[in-house]
């Protein structure tokens, strides 16, 4: 499980914890998530692959 950083706002994905608020189950993986997911925060997109820093 890893954890992917937005470089614009500090917001933080967590694989093992997921997004209830946006139905998004604990243990889904960056890779399964819809091309449309959006930072929580703010307006960078999943596909703005260069926006996200992977934490191991
Ligand atoms: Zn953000």
């Amino acid at each position: 499980m890893a954890q992917y950083v937005c470089l614009e706002c500090g917001w933080i994905y967590d694989e093992a914890v997921g997004d209830a608020e946006r139905n998004i189950p604990a243990g889904t993986k960056w890779e399964s998530l819809p091309d449309d997911f959006k930072c929580a925060d703010c307006e960078v997109k999943k596909s703005d692959a260069h926006m996200w820093q992977r934490i191991d």
